[in-house]
């Protein structure tokens, strides 16, 4: 089974709710603006990931949030080839 790694670039996130409005499973807001991977891992760097797998019910919605995305802060990625796929 694939895992893909789900990244927010969140120092770089403006806070337009979109991903939380497709994908309110899997994203929520923050009280300072930003939004958040529920149950997401915080990274040093800033950023947040949360790994997922290729059928988890909720993998076409993730892909859904990430494109619509306006800065394009939401990453996925294969976790075994690195391959980004958004
Ligand atoms: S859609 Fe992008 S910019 Fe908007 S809140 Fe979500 S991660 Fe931040």
């Amino acid at each position: 089974m694939t895992k893909y790694l789900l990244e927010h670039d969140r120092p770089n996130c403006i806070g337009c709710a979109a991903c939380a409005a497709v994908s309110p499973k899997r994203w929520e807001m923050n009280e300072d603006g930003k939004s958040d991977i529920r149950s997401g891992k915080q990274r040093e760097d800033g950023w947040q990931e949360l790994e997922i797998d290729e059928d988890d019910k909720d993998f076409e919605e993730d892909q859904t949030a990430a494109e619509a995305c306006p800065v394009n802060v939401i990453h996925l990625k294969n976790k075994d080839t690195g391959e980004k796929i958004i």
